[in-house]
């Protein structure tokens, strides 16, 4: 299959998910994640008409978005582990970044997003919602501390939440789901948090069903990596 089938495939899943839970299949963005995939084949998605891409590591960012600056109406997601000193580059290349997990990096991206830009840098907070200990992402008990230190940056825009549930396991995915839309209700609702993204190959059905608002689907566009 094409890459262009293989994204008329995953529209056509989001869209049976999304009438399956009575949701408007518009209130799903679909970000194409590219990681260690070459720029030419982001350029076949873009050429179907995909728009917004996501990379898991800035220097490959970085790289890709020098490559592909030809290409207008293309917006790129950061949504991979961020360390401080990269913050630099996220703030000045995505529009999103989907994995602020600390107070820290989100100082850090807010003061680099000042000086790099001129509309805000729209974050998510990544949660650790399972707890498992070898895996980024702010603990629940940490929501509050993060959120109040994006709120204070005026080059940062708090859009939600973002999870990324154990691989191959859909039933866990579907509690660990269900835990962010809570921790979403406690912690302002949609009002403050209006993002959840959650869902990725193999779980998009499970986390539309859940609320997701942004699913992240990498090897069913472009394959193994
Ligand atoms: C790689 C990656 C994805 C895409 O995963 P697939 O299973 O290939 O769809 C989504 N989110 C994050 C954070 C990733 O690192």
């Amino acid at each position: 299959m094409s890459i262009a089938e293989r994204l008329a495939t995953v529209h056509a899943r989001i869209e049976r998910a999304a009438v399956a839970a009575r949701r408007d299949p518009a209130g799903v963005e679909l970000v194409a994640v590219s990681k260690a995939h070459p720029v030419e084949s982001i350029r076949q998605a873009y050429a179907a008409g995909q728009r917004a891409f996501g990379e898991s590591y800035a220097q490959e960012l970085e790289a890709k978005a020098q490559a592909l600056a030809d290409l207008p109406g293309l917006v790129w997601h950061f949504v991979g582990h961020l360390q401080t000193n990269k913050a630099k580059i996220a703030a000045k290349y995505a529009r999103v970044v989907h994995s602020v997990d600390s107070a820290a990096l989100a100082r850090d991206l807010g003061k680099r997003a000042a000086q790099q830009r001129v509309e805000p840098l729209h974050v998510l907070i990544e949660v650790n919602v399972g707890g498992e200990p070898q895996k980024a992402g702010a603990a629940p008990s940490e929501i509050d501390e993060v959120m109040r230190t994006v709120l204070a940056q005026p080059s940062l825009a708090l859009r939600g939440l973002m999870t990324l549930p154990p691989a191959g396991d859909p039933s866990a995915a579907a509690r660990i789901f269900a835990t962010l839309v809570s921790l979403r209700n406690l912690h302002g609702g949609v009002g403050a948090l209006p993002e959840l993204s959650m869902g990725m190959s193999e779980d998009l059905e499970v986390a539309i069903a859940c609320g997701s608002t942004c699913v992240r689907i990498g090897t069913a566009i472009f394959g193994d990596r």
